[in-house]
């Protein structure tokens, strides 16, 4: 077999081919377009796409598109062949320099929240140089942001791309004010960690719920679940073991960097990695490895799900999105340098990523929303909905040393003073221990924790890197202003240290004492579902910081409202909808056919033995026919519910109505249907249970 370094990133058009496919001269304008963002020229493009065509077909693709994502949480992308008729009757290959810059997809049909009127249906897609375009099916690939006509972004790619050049321009003004000239530009850096849940194709397809869903809706607790803790880092079954080399395979062919994979703490939950890369890149390959993750199990007869929370009573999947920032010459700014005044810099840095989390909670609670979500964050297996910190002993001590001009070794006696004193090196065994909080400092990186397991991380990174930004911004004004540099820093990273004491917590996060604590005491933001947080994207504060960055436009983030609100309730109701069908259709079937059957078997025992007391299939149907009736009635208040809910036309009531009426609703049918379900026999029972499902894989 070929050897990985072989075949890792056959399928990219990335740097090793632009420099073997094209002239020095294009090669060398291209690379000042994806390093400093220079404006690429029309035979510069035409020369570009040419040699990305022949290399493409000459790896049997037939087609090309722009890859983008939309609004919805995938990819989109509209595939055009390149062939093109020649006089002779024959067809040529051909693509040209404007077709890969600009594309025209019709973008009626993707939401816009109303940016688009209904009568200017198109948008274009505008290529990202600075992502490699790949071949998938036989499809050059051309990431893309996606704007309407109007400018405005239809996408997730566009505002990323924004944050990250906003953090970057903040970032450069500090770094000048440290001395630092060389430094061209400032990159965040993302590894998110994926989890997932992989079950048996055939069971799956028995589930209307996990199909439609893409979590079970009804199911009854299993004799066997987590609590025996052995699934975590256990050795890998033979099926899943195989998935996973072939879904490397396919992730290294396309240059995805997989690296780490391991079983996670649920039964058939599993664990993919990558090494980290800049955010846009991180972000389109995670795109990228959901996509393979979902294909490449259908190939081995399994279903990989995405969904937060597959199973009520089971550990739900995240996704971590491990974060930092790093200059173009190689410095990891989260990490303490070498020299006491690289550690100043360091703790300036720091500090306004602590500053970022505090004033923006909102915003990173808002980035995480979504129905499937919302079943995970504090239900004890998660982050809280709160957003803290985590800094680990060591650094909390050195922050306080500095915020009380007190000694932060006691031995020394020596006063933390910035720019003079050397910071010990953060191991990771020192800042990794708590698995509890929201957003932990792991040694030189941050890790936001309450992502779910099928977000787009842009919409997180999109709103990190504005909230760090805009403290760059802050403290840049204050520092360029001040005569002495040096006080002015250490009483500038003192007082931010005091004004943001309260977002830094190091205990436990999945205590209830802790979010007591948290609102009541500190003040910190308790937003339970998506239907608290959403609207608060929309307060004054965050629309001010948001647009005076560029990263959003006050129409964008209107319309980013209200396609979440929206999708939040039509993904609600489309599990009300397939709950109301499956207790009709499937439930009540069941359990009634299972009374009749012990009805008749009642019969025959009165009727041999006419003096018996009343017998087991007696009192069961009793039961069943109890539990069925209120299977019955419950169902149709749902089915009511459902109908209230759809008449609600303001979108922000309409999702109130989903929190407050339709999810609770949804759990009192189930109540009723997973009592019957561990009632009625196995083979009257109409689809695969939690037992087989969880413990279906061998
Ligand atoms: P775990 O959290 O499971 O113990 P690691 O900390 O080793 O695993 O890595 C988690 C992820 O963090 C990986 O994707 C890794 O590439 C990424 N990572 C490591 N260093 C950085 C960094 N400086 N910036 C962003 N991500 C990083
Ligand atoms: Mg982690």
């Amino acid at each position: 077999m070929e050897t990985v370094s072989a075949y890792f990133g056959c399928l990219v058009f990335d740097d090793r081919v632009m420099k073997a496919n094209l002239s020095a001269k294009v090669y060398h304008s291209l690379k000042k377009t994806i390093d400093e963002g220079a404006e690429l020229d029309i035979t510069v493009a035409n020369a570009v796409a040419d040699a990305m065509k022949e290399w493409a077909v000459a790896h049997g693709a037939t087609h090309y598109t722009h890859w983008f994502q939309p609004l919805t949480g995938v990819t989109a992308e509209k595939h055009d062949s390149f062939i093109s008729p020649s006089p002779d009757g024959g067809v040529i290959m051909e693509f040209s320099g404007k077709e890969l810059i600009k594309g025209e997809p019709d973008a009626s049909s993707f939401p816009s929240g109303g940016l688009r009127a209904t009568f200017e249906a198109r948008g274009y897609t505008a290529w990202d140089p600075t992502s490699y375009a790949f071949i998938k099916d036989k499809t050059l690939c051309i990431p893309t942001a996606f704007c309407a006509y109007g400018g405005e972004a239809l996408d997730k790619k566009t505002p990323l791309l924004r944050s990250m050049a906003a953090l970057n321009k903040q970032a450069l003004r500090i770094l000048r004010l440290f001395g630092n000239q060389d430094v061209k530009c400032v990159r965040t850096s993302v590894g998110p960690e994926q989890e997932y849940f992989l079950v048996d194709e055939e069971m799956y397809d028995q589930r209307r719920d996990l199909r439609f869903t893409g979590r079970t809706l009804f199911g009854a607790t299993p004799p066997k679940g987590q609590e025996m803790d052995d699934h975590y880092f256990g050795a890998i079954k033979p099926r899943v073991a195989a998935y996973m080399a072939d879904l490397n395979e396919e992730l290294w062919k396309l240059g995805v960097l997989a690296k780490t994979e391991h079983n996670e703490v649920a039964p058939a939950q599993h664990e993919l990695a990558p090494i980290y890369s800049t955010t846009n890149i991180a972000t389109d390959h995670n795109q990228l490895t959901m996509e393979m993750m979902q294909k490449v199990a259908r190939r081995h007869g399994l279903v990989c799900l995405l969904h937060e929370k597959p199973f009520a009573g089971v550990n739900g999947s995240g996704k971590h999105n491990n974060w930092s920032m790093a200059t173009d010459t190689g410095v990891n700014l989260l990490s303490p340098g070498e020299t006491p005044y690289e550690n100043a810099q360091f703790l300036l840095f720091l500090v306004a990523v602590i500053k970022a989390v505090d004033d923006y909670q909102d915003l990173l609670r808002i980035s995480v929303a979504t129905a499937g979500n919302d079943h995970r964050l504090g239900a004890n297996e998660a982050p809280p909905a709160v957003v803290s910190i985590f800094l680990g002993e060591e650094l909390a001590a050195i922050l306080e040393a500095i915020e009380t001009d007190t000694p932060y070794d006691a031995k020394e006696k020596t006063t933390m003073k910035l720019g003079v004193d050397v910071l010990p090196k953060f191991s990771r065994d020192t800042t990794d221990r708590n698995r509890t909080s929201p957003f932990a400092f792991t040694g030189n990186k941050f890790e936001f924790r309450m992502l779910g397991s099928s977000n787009s991380i842009s919409c997180a990174n999109i709103m990190l890197n504005a909230a760090v930004a805009e403290s760059l911004r802050q403290f840049a004004d204050q520092l360029e202003a001040a005569s002495d540099f040096e006080s002015a820093l250490h009483d500038l990273i003192k007082t931010t240290v005091r004004e943001h004491k309260n977002i830094m917590f190091n205990g436990n996060g999945y205590d209830d004492a802790w979010i007591k604590e948290a609102t009541e005491v500190r003040g910190l933001l308790n937003y339970r579902t998506t239907a608290d947080c959403l609207p608060h994207l929309l307060d004054e504060k965050n629309v001010k910081m948001l647009t005076s960055h560029k990263v959003f436009t006050e129409a964008e983030l209107e319309s980013r409202l209200d396609i979440t609100l929206d999708n939040y309730a039509k993904s609600v109701i489309i599990e009300a909808n397939t709950m109301v069908d499956m207790a009709k259709k499937q439930i009540l079937p069941a359990v009634t056919e299972y009374a009749a059957s012990l009805a008749s078997s009642a019969s025959v025992k009165k009727e041999l033995c006419p003096s018996a007391a009343c017998s087991y299939e007696t009192k069961l149907v009793a039961k069943l026919s109890m539990i069925g009736d209120m299977i019955a009635d419950k169902t149709a208040e749902l089915e009511s519910a459902i109908v209230s809910v759809r008449a609600i036309e303001d979108i922000t009531e309409k999702a109130n109505a989903v929190r407050d009426s339709l999810l609770v609703k949804m759990g009192e049918l189930r109540t009723p249907a997973d009592e019957a379900e561990g009632l009625v026999a196995e083979e009257f029972w109409p689809y695969p249970t939690y037992g087989d499902l969880l413990f279906g894989v061998k």
